[in-house]
């Protein structure tokens, strides 16, 4: 439930209402609309049926949240939430680019991927330290020396830092080396990991699931907002169909789903998305049509040689390529104002 004070109510009306919530055992929570104040309420809202909100002085209204995630929701925070991590602004007016290998296979690797990622322009250098491989035979990922070389590659190019996080106890070294925790597809619904990272003060970029619904996908960001980590970015990597010609079917239409449901942002990546590299680029620009706030893409100096994804990597040029194509479609967009969904 939220309770939508009037524009104007004063700070004593406000504290009666969270006292009230609080008599009965619920949290309540604060929100700055544009022009007035709303107050949530986290927690079983039958609770409240004791309590005459609705009464109270500088109560407008109380509405009933249907959903079953709440901080996540839209109803319970209409405005769109900007992500800060580490300066680079997520759901502002530009879109944020993430590129980089896979994994990070070793020094020189990534070092010469970063170079060529912060000159065409993307604010984030993503790769792998822990790799989640379908077979336990496939490179697992170099973990900590890789976390060493992603700072090393932060100092010498400015980029901001995103990798996956894989279990509990790696959250810890993750959190030490990188900017934002990326929180892969195969564990979006592994509870324990998102409560965990709730508590982490670093940002956290939530994959999709391999099959999971728009509803569980929200409900996952809620468990990590919901332990006190109000900064989290969804991230579309596509989800399993039937169709088996590309890696897996890129859902598009979540941009415009998540940008109704929830005011978190929530960027593309059409690497794993498709599994092609061919498909990079129309897929990316397709997604910043629709609203994405950004995106994720795969680039590896020689993809023939990548230790993991080489046939969704980008080359070099390709990458080049695609971020001119994306800052000409973001500027038209931006000055055509075709941005965003028709209330
Ligand atoms: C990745 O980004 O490296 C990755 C493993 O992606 P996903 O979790 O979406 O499969
Ligand atoms: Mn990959």
């Amino acid at each position: 439930m939220v309770i939508i004070m009037n524009p104007e109510a004063t700070s004593q009306n406000i504290d009666e209402v969270i006292k009230a919530i609080n008599s009965v055992g619920l949290e309540a929570k604060i929100m700055e609309g544009a022009q007035q104040k709303i107050v949530g309420v986290i927690g079983d809202k039958t609770k409240l049926a004791s309590v005459a909100i609705d009464a109270l002085p500088g109560v407008e209204s109380s509405v009933a949240i249907s959903k079953s995630y709440k901080l996540a929701s839209r109803e319970f925070h209409p405005q769109s939430s900007v992500i800060d991590v580490s300066g680079v602004k997520i759901g502002g007016s530009e879109p944020v680019i993430m590129a980089g290998p896979c994994a990070v296979e070793s020094r020189e690797q990534l070092l010469k991927s970063a170079k060529i990622v912060a000159e065409g322009g993307a604010q984030f250098l993503r790769g792998g330290a822990y790799k989640p491989r379908t077979s336990p035979y496939s490179f697992q990922g170099l973990e900590v020396e890789g976390l060493k070389y992603l700072a090393e590659a932060r100092e010498v190019t400015g980029l901001k830092i995103v990798t996956e996080v894989t279990t509990v106890e790696g959250i810890e070294p993750v959190a030490e080396y990188a900017d934002m925790l990326q929180i892969g597809a195969r564990n979006m619904q592994n509870f324990g990991l998102l409560k965990e990272v709730g508590k982490c003060k670093r940002p956290v970029l939530l994959k999709r699931g391999l099959a999971a619904t728009i509803d569980e996908w929200l409900n996952a960001a809620e468990y990590i907002m919901n332990a006190g980590n109000p900064d989290v970015v969804l991230c579309e990597r596509g989800i399993r169909t039937y169709e088996t010609y590309t890696r897996n079917t890129l859902d598009l239409s979540a941009v415009a789903a998540v940008k109704h449901l929830s005011h978190l942002p929530i960027i593309v990546d059409p690497s794993h998305g498709t599994g092609k590299w061919r498909m990079v680029k129309p897929m990316a620009l397709a997604a910043i049509a629709a609203g994405a706030d950004g995106l994720m893409m795969e680039m590896h100096p020689n993809p023939a040689r990548a230790l993991s994804d080489g046939s969704q990597s980008l080359t070099p040029e390709h990458y080049r390529s695609i971020m001119s194509g994306i800052k000409k479609l973001a500027t038209f967009l931006r000055e055509e104002n075709l941005i965003g969904l028709d209330e």
